[in-house]
Formats: C-alpha cells, sequence, structure tokens
C-alpha cells in the first residue's frame, strides 16, 4: 500500500567476525525501503561470494546460504525497481570479476544520464547483464585507469544523479555519495569496534552499533587495513538530501543529517496546526500509519485537540499489496487499514497525511473513516502539493499519475471526499526539516542536477510554467 516507493537501502559491514548475519540484521532494518529483492556480498580476503534473490529479505534469506556467505566484510541491498525491472539479474549487490579481482557493488538512488552513458559503453564493447542503471558503475570502474580509488573517483565524475554507493573488493570497502547528498548514507561503529555503513542510522542499533557521522556529499570512504580514509571526487558539492526521506520515506527512528526524523516530522505538524484559525472546527486528530503519526502529534498537540487511533494498520497483510499496479492499490487499502469504529463514529477528524501522491489511497481512507461514521473528515498533508516527477529513485516518473498535478486544492478535495484540505508550504517544510539545504523538486520543479540528454527525455515532461 505505499504510495510511493524508493528504490533501495544498502548497508555494509567492514571486517567484522558475523559479517553476513550483521547484514542481514542490518537489511532487515531497512526493509521498508524496498521489497522486490535482496542480496549480499561477503569477501573474505581472497574472493567475493554473493547471494541474492527476488522478493523480502526473509524470503531470500534462510541458515542454508547465509551460511554459504564466507567472510569478514560484507555489503547488502534491498531493491524496489524505479530505474530496471525486477528481474534476478537486476537484484543486487552485482558482481563483476576481472583478472584484476572482483568487485560487487550495491546502489541507492538513480542515475538520470544513464542511458547515453549505457550506449557510450556499449559502443566501446561493455556487454551489459541487466537492465539496471547500477551496472553502468562497474562498466566504467573496468574501463578506467589507475588506482581502484583512482577509477571510482573517474567513474562517480560521469555519473549525474542520486547515488549513494558501497563498493567491495576482496579486502576493502568503499562508501560513496553523489557530490549533492540526495541519498543518505551513514557510518556507524560496532561494539567490537568494526565499521558499517547504512542507508539510514535505524539499523545501527540493530547490529549494536553506534552513529559516528554521514558520509559527505561527493565524499568517498575507504575502509581498508588501514583504517578509514576520506577522498572527494568533486569540489562542487552540495547538501540537498531528498526531502521526501524526511517526509515519508525513511523510519521515525533514523536521523539524517543531524535531525531526527521523528522531531522533523513533528514538527511538520506543529506548522501544519498554526496555519488553522481555531481548533473549532474538530473533535479529533487521526493520523495514518505508520508514516504520518509523528506528524498527527505533532499537529495534535499544537493545537490542544485528542490525538486518536482512528485507523488501525493490518502489519500481516504481505507483500503483494505492496505491488506496483493501480488495481492492486485500490484494494489493498482495506487489506492494510481500518477504521476504528468507536473512536470515530460521530466525530469531526483531521486526519494527518503525509503527502498525496496518485491520491488513491487518501481516497480510499476517507472513505473508510466515513463508513465508520466520521461526521465529517478534514484532511491535512504534511508536505507541499506534489506536483513534479521524481527522477532520483522514486518512482513517480510521470506528472500524469500525480493528483496535485493534475488538479487543484479544491478539486482534490472534492476527489477525495474531504470536507476540506490544506497542505503545508514549501517553506514550513524547510523550516521543520533543518532549512533549505534539501531537494524539493518534485514541488518545486527545480531539480538539483541537469536532469537528461536527448535519449533520457521523460516520456511527458514539460519545464516548470
Ligand atoms: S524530487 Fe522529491 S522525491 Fe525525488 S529526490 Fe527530490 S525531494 Fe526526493
Amino acid at each position: 500500500m505505499r504510495k510511493i516507493n524508493e528504490e533501495c537501502g544498502v548497508f555494509g559491514v567492514y571486517r567484522e567476525e558475523e559479517a553476513p548475519l550483521l547484514t542481514y540484521f542490518g537489511l532487515h532494518a531497512l526493509q521498508h525501503r524496498g521489497q522486490e529483492g535482496a542480496g549480499i556480498a561477503c569477501a573474505d580476503g581472497r574472493e567475493i561470494t554473493c547471494r541474492k534473490g527476488c522478493g523480502l529479505l526473509t524470503e531470500v534469506f534462510h541458515t542454508e546460504n547465509l551460511a554459504e556467505l564466507r567472510g569478514h566484510s560484507c555489503i547488502g541491498h534491498v531493491r524496489y525497481a524505479t530505474a530496471g525491472g525486477n528481474e534476478l539479474e537486476n537484484v543486487q549487490p552485482l558482481v563483476a570479476r576481472s583478472y584484476l579481482g572482483s568487485v560487487a557493488v550495491v546502489h541507492n538512488g538513480q542515475i538520470v544520464n544513464a542511458a547515453a552513458l549505457r550506449r557510450e559503453l556499449e559502443e566501446k564493447g561493455s556487454i551489459f547483464r541487466g537492465t539496471s542503471d547500477s551496472e553502468i558503475i562497474l562498466h566504467l570502474i573496468q574501463g578506467g585507469t589507475g588506482t581502484l580509488l583512482e577509477k571510482i573517483e573517474a567513474a562517480c565524475r560521469r555519473l549525474e544523479g542520486a547515488f549513494s554507493f558501497l563498493i567491495l573488493t576482496e579486502k576493502n570497502l568503499y562508501a560513496i555519495r553523489d557530490k549533492n547528498g540526495i541519498r543518505p548514507l551513514s557510518i556507524g561503529k560496532t561494539a567490537g569496534g568494526s565499521w558499517c555503513v547504512s542507508s539510514e542510522t535505524c539499523a545501527f542499533s540493530i547490529v549494536n552499533a553506534r552513529f559516528v557521522r554521514d558520509v559527505e556529499p561527493g565524499e568517498i570512504v575507504k575502509f581498508s587495513a588501514s583504517g578509514a580514509e576520506s577522498f572527494f571526487y568533486a569540489k562542487d558539492c552540495a547538501h540537498r538530501l531528498c526531502a521526501m526521506e524526511y517526509i515519508y520515506f525513511s523510519r521515525p527512528d533514523s536521523t539524517l543529517e543531524g535531525l531526527s526524523v521523528h522531531a522533523a516530522r513533528k514538527e511538520t505538524g506543529r506548522r501544519l496546526a498554526r496555519l488553522e484559525e481555531s481548533a473549532d472546527f474538530a473533535d479529533i486528530v487521526v493520523g495514518v500509519p505508520d508514516s504520518s503519526l509523528s506528524a498527527a502529534m505533532g499537529y495534535s498537540e499544537e493545537l490542544g485537540l485528542p490525538y486518536e487511533m482512528g485507523l488501525i494498520k493490518n502489519k500481516y497483510t504481505g507483500r503483494t499489496f505492496i505491488q506496483p499496479t493501480q488495481k492492486l492499490r485500490d484494494t489493498g487499502v482495506r487489506m492494510k487499514l481500518s477504521a476504528n469504529q468507536p473512536v470515530v463514529e460521530g466525530k469531526r477528524v483531521v486526519l494527518v497525511d503525509d503527502s498525496i501522491v496518485r491520491g488513491t489511497t487518501s481516497r480510499r481512507i476517507v472513505t473508510l473513516l466515513r463508513e465508520a461514521g466520521a461526521s465529517e473528515v478534514h484532511v491535512r498533508i504534511a508536505s507541499p502539493e506534489m506536483k513534479f516527477p521524481c527522477f532520483y529513485g522514486v518512482d513517480t516518473s510521470t506528472r500524469a499519475e500525480l493528483a496535485s498535478a493534475n488538479h487543484s486544492a479544491a478539486e482534490l478535495c472534492g476527489l477525495l471526499g474531504a470536507d476540506s484540505l490544506r497542505f503545508l508550504p514549501e517553506s514550513e517544510l524547510c523550516a521543520a526539516c533543518g532549512g533549505d539545504g534539501l531537494c524539493r523538486a518534485c514541488f518545486t520543479g527545480e531539480y538539483v542536477t541537469p536532469l537528461f540528454g536527448g535519449a533520457e527525455r521523460p516520456r511527458d515532461w514539460e519545464p516548470q510554467q
């Protein structure tokens, strides 16, 4: 039922006795970032072994195949396909073997100049195994010159878009973040003193590690027997973390660039509440589980309205209803959410949600509340109107599918069947989420990188009016 999906999550461990198991646990904490495939590659100093498959982490891994992973350093991946299909050859880690040694890679994000680079590489003789844009970095590295670090630096300079990469060789681990830092990547240290790297800090506590610092935009951190060394592949770096990481993607117990996701979401709710003239229009506040609960708490506290459990999430519906088809999205809401009738019956409800993408989920939830007897439903969205597609690893690739790109707020209110609808202004979002050093392109149309050259032009792209 996730209304918007991100490409994936990555986790790595360098030189730890139980590295495969720790990577499995780390990926388990990142499962919300991708449910279509999972994999782990492991290095023992001489070779890299890899196991991967389609499905949830618990479907792909079991005691036997985890035991087959030999070594002390690992990288792992949970995947949602926004570029390339969800066939096994696109499931990561991707491993390349040559006479120089083996290299494994995992990637979170999306390369926007992938088509042009792929064509260039194919013209030079590269043969791609899958359709994923992540494979491009392997070919760029293989075709490079100098040390491996120099090859990685040169490869990163060719890439445009969003990427947090982990690269594993037989002996070393590299953590890389694109020069705008669009996707998060953080470094931790286990109780045993080993390094680990994760898309989100929530994965550190599960492996008994503490957060050390974020990988900086444009930075390559090399973990080797000499320790952790920092290099920068670009000079024109900026902090443009994806705003949707705060709003929706990341777990509330993660910290992004020093700011707690829960605290940021709660603040968006508070700021949303300050837009109201008074609290007289409603009786209770209900958040949409799970990503909107923090914002609903902030809204309720600020306005002095009771926060109630008006929607119950069924946690056991499985991944069938995460499949990206409209029909399944329509039916999936009822399987996943129920209205708590004794709580909402006869009440004027403020429904706080984090965002509206296609509008399907929000419309269904409003209907659920009305069927349970809510006398009024006022929808409050803790982010601005999403009017533009994302090209940085999120599955909103056309304007046609975005409700706010095609309807005014008043029209959308009617389509949702709500009594009123209000969005959080962009300035308030920035104020709640640590300032304006954020990518907010899906709200503003101002993309943080050049988007495409010729072949990459999205099929319904229109420049901002
Ligand atoms: S366009 Fe939106 S979803 Fe995509 S990276 Fe930027 S803020 Fe995130």
